[in-house]
């Protein structure tokens, strides 16, 4: 079966691709599935990979070079599949005349399908090439238009034109990496049983109290400016204020009560005007949250989470993570498995402020109990106290949200920031207050109305039971992986500040 299934692979053309489903739906051994595959997908990291030398191939992708010398004309053809892309090579002799004009008119940037046979290739570069004996042009690209020439253009100029830069390495490599990223956040959880919960975009509670919301209305703002009146809000669509909301937790606990354990991971947005590389007015956050469980329990999970994401992103994003490492951010991937080799540390914020005010005079803003930790005191302690991750818990309660588990001195909270090396706090969560009285308390004390929140405390008047949670920025997460700076980089089309292009 196997020698017939390779067979077929040489000569495969349109027509025998639908004989080869028919027979990829009978029982086939691994070895012949994988070939099958390879006929039906073709993609070039398939072709790369696993294609065998003498195959027949039809590539089909975008020029990224086209270069010719006195006896061949080489093309570099990549689709997007893989960092590296198909070298596709053409004998300058003999050339027919319609592969001729192709050529001449696959510029960089033109869409190609390419046949030929795939060769051991006998330059350097690569370990197979395409010796090509037939191009066909599927979409040209003018080379005095596009503006993605040859030479390297830098990241705020690719920024003006976020609809052709996946096309790049930097944003092609960035696109994969977060798609390779998401897909082992739903991996671990669901390997440990929790659910993915959808939580509502649309919110009329403001989750940390903190403000910064972008609000939804459907009420005609400018016959409102017109006629002077105040808005009235029970003529708006949801009959009261309503925003876009800044964090999934709140609902999902109601879900974390009920199957136990659950995440969601998802758009969530903040109208803060800071015009950082760390913020986005739009980013996605991923917040698992588990019940019958305490800040340890809280910890080792994040722990864990972080050590598999960085784990996996090694494991399977080789090529792109090597062109990070070589070219955005040397000595990246040893980084990386530093923190998944490391045991985290733990360490109070008490204990913290006391590391920090032996160092007091270096920093630019002083440290002192009561104070929140500015990002050079969360790198001072896990790049020169800990020389690794460090997870700091128990802040001061005026520092944390209304929800956060008081603990027995009354004045700190159990909550965990996770801080990693370069980056400073990569992850923050705690265990929920899950006593009814001390949490509506919490939440007059942060001077807000009890009333919205009505829901989510009945969930501590009906089986409460302690439950913990932390929340990651998924950009921030790439930021890290990527080695990227610029957090507007790892987004495919970022929303900040005045900026909502494309
Ligand atoms: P920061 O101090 O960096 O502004 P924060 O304290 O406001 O962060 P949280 O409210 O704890 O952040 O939000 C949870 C996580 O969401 C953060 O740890 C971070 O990873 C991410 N995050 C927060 N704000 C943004 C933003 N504007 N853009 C991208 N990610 C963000
Ligand atoms: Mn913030």
């Amino acid at each position: 079966m196997y020698s017939i299934i390779t067979h077929l692979y040489k000569v495969a053309k349109a027509g025998t691709l639908a004989i080869l489903q028919i027979i990829l739906r009978r029982g086939l051994g691994q070895k012949a599935k994988k070939m099958l595959l390879l006929c039906l997908m073709k993609d070039i990291k398939n072709i790369l990979a696993e294609a065998s030398v003498g195959s027949a191939i039809t590539a089909k992708g975008w020029v990224r070079t086209k270069r010719e010398t006195k006896n061949a004309i080489f093309i570099e053809l990549n689709d997007g599949s893989s960092f590296n892309g198909l070298q596709c090579v053409f004998d300058a002799h003999g050339l027919s005349k319609e592969n001729a004009a192709a050529l001449s008119r696959s510029n960089t940037g033109a869409a190609l399908s390419v046949s030929g046979t795939l060769i051991d290739s006998p330059a350097s570069g690569q370990a197979v090439e395409l010796k090509a004996d037939s191009v066909t042009v599927i979409g040209e690209c003018p080379a005095d238009s596009y503006p993605l020439q040859k030479k390297a253009h830098s990241l705020e100029f690719l920024r003006e034109i976020a609809h052709l830069r996946p096309r790049t390495n930097t944003i092609g490599a960035a696109a994969r990496m977060r798609d390779e990223m998401a897909y082992a956040v739903h991996s671990f959880f669901h390997e440990r049983g929790f659910r993915y919960i959808h939580t509502p975009i649309i919110t009329a509670s403001d989750c940390e109290g903190a403000g910064e919301m972008f609000q939804v209305t459907n009420l005609d703002l400018d016959a409102l400016v017109k006629s002077g009146q105040p808005a009235d809000y029970a003529k708006d669509f949801f009959g009261k204020k309503a925003y876009l909301s800044v964090s999934g937790q709140l609902n999902v606990e109601c879900y974390a009560l009920a199957l136990g354990k659950v995440y969601t991971f998802g758009p969530t947005f903040r109208a803060e005007n800071s015009n950082t590389t760390r913020h986005l007015a739009e980013f996605w956050m991923i917040e698992p949250e588990f019940s019958f469980a305490e800040l340890p329990d809280n910890m080792a999970l994040a722990e864990e989470f972080i050590k598999y994401l960085f784990g996996w992103a090694m494991e399977r994003c080789g090529e792109d993570l090597a062109f990070f490492d070589k070219r955005v951010q040397p000595g990246l991937i040893a980084m990386l498995e530093e923190v998944k080799n490391k045991k985290f540390a733990h360490m109070s914020y008490t204990d913290a402020v006391k590391e920090l005010e032996k160092k007091s005079s270096s920093f630019e803003f002083k440290p002192y109990w009561g104070c929140d930790l500015q990002s050079e005191h969360e790198r001072y302690l896990t790049e020169s106290v800990i020389g690794g991750p460090v997870i700091v818990t128990d802040y001061p309660k005026e520092l944390k949200a209304f929800y956060m588990r008081l603990n027995e001195d009354g004045k700190t909270v159990r909550a965990m920031d996770v801080l990693v090396p370069r980056i400073g706090e990569i992850i923050g969560g705690s265990e929920r207050e899950y006593r009814y009285d001390v949490l509506l308390e919490n939440i007059k004390a942060k001077g807000l109305d009890p009333e919205p929140y009505w829901w989510y405390l009945e969930l501590r008047k009906f089986g409460s039971a302690p439950h913990s949670g932390f929340g990651l920025g998924f950009e921030r997460l790439l930021r890290y992986v990527t080695g990227l700076e610029n957090i507007r980089d790892v987004i495919p089309f970022p929303r900040a500040v005045k900026q909502a292009e494309f």
